[in-house]
């Protein structure tokens, strides 16, 4: 015996961070973040993660921020096996929900792959929480029953034509301000009607948050106009029509805070 102590093997948590404002979290989420020794963030969710965690957290940024060069999905796969091994409890905060479009399922494959113990903790995702912020219930009883979230940047499928036609289906589109263009232009040569409502939601959650409303025929226009932006979700169906629920909608805002 050296009395020297093994290094146990410590654990990953994915945590999904919701869109920003640190109260979202769940209570589960905040407790693994209370007795991480890392935590590894992201650019969307709660960037102030510094001011919740004790001094001795080391507090790692892997998030994408535009102009610089992200890093890549293998080496943060890379960097959380790599803190486990060394016994630390190392917490992953997505932005939103780990499982939509956060590639969280790979991080997770990665540590079983590894041997690490690994968990995800749900998240408020974007997709739902975002619209909602702009007053924007996605299934509105009566005004759509289905909703298609789709991630701006992959080519516009069949399934995501179907939903932008069928005018009981809400689509969310995430990652889409670039692709915008795109997928309006394919929208309207398959004969989504050109009056289809659209809503972009930028920084939803956040005290900046905007959001621009206009149809499809008019989206692209309004949306340089208005110089819309990344994070931002755009809906498209009667949902997002301005007044849906009350003319001025205006929702009371949070007291607790
Ligand atoms: N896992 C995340 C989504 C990651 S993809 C989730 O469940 O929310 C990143 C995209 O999410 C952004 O490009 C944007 O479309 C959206 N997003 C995330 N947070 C946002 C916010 N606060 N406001 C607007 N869009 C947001």
């Amino acid at each position: 015996m050296t009395g020297r102590v093994e290094n146990t093997v410590g654990r990953v948590d994915l945590i999904g961070g919701g869109p920003g404002p640190i109260d979202l979290l769940t209570l589960r989420a905040w407790r693994l973040l209370q007795r991480a020794d890392v935590v590894v963030m992201d650019r969307l969710g709660p960037t102030d993660i510094r001011d919740h965690v004790g001094p001795d957290v080391e507090v790692i940024d892997v998030g994408k921020h535009p102009g610089h060069h992200p890093v890549p999905q293998e080496a943060i796969n890379d960097l959380l096996v790599a803190r486990a091994q060394d016994g630390k409890r190392v917490v992953r905060l997505k932005g939103g929900d780990p499982f939509v479009f956060g590639r969280g399922g790979e991080e997770v494959a990665a540590c079983l792959a590894a041997g690490i113990p690994v968990d995800v903790v749900p998240g408020i995702s974007s997709a739902i929480a975002v619209p909602q912020a702009a007053g924007i219930p996605v299934t509105h009883r009566g005004v759509a029953g289905a909703v298609h979230i789709v991630n701006g940047p992959s080519e516009v499928t069949d399934a995501t034509l179907a939903a932008l036609r069928d005018d009981s289906v809400t689509t969310v589109i995430l990652m889409g301000v670039g692709a915008l263009p795109r997928i309006v232009s394919d929208a309207l040569h398959a004969g989504v009607p050109a009056d289809r409502p659209v809503a972009i939601v930028e920084r939803g959650h956040h005290r900046d948050q905007r959001t621009t409303r206009s149809t499809l025929a008019t989206v692209v226009v309004d949306a340089g106009r208005a110089g819309v932006r990344n994070p931002a979700v755009i809906v498209v169906g009667d949902v997002a029509r301005a007044g849906l629920l009350q003319p001025e909608h205006q929702l009371a805002g949070d007291t607790v805070r």
